[in-house]
């Protein structure tokens, strides 16, 4: 099983991808809307995040970072709960 290296859009900083939690885009009326996809079963490009690191989480929700990461205006609403 390969284990390549991403890097995570809170932090930047790079890390093996299975200590990442990948987010993926889901198409939806409006804004693709942002998801996590824990089994990496969603197609396009992913954004990938320190799922237990709270200034990760925050930092990649608050500082527009997945907009940037996707390279478009995203809805990452599903991501707050
Ligand atoms: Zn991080």
């Amino acid at each position: 099983m390969s284990n390549p290296i991403r890097t995570c859009i809170g932090c930047r900083q790079p890390a093996p991808q299975d200590e990442l939690l990948r987010i993926a885009l889901i198409d939806a009326d409006g804004l693709p809307k942002a998801v996590f996809d824990p089994h990496h079963r969603l197609p396009g490009r992913g954004a990938w995040l320190h799922p237990e690191r709270p200034d990760c989480v925050q930092a990649a929700l608050a500082a527009k970072s997945l907009t940037r990461a996707f390279r478009r205006p995203v809805d990452c609403s599903a991501l707050h709960s």
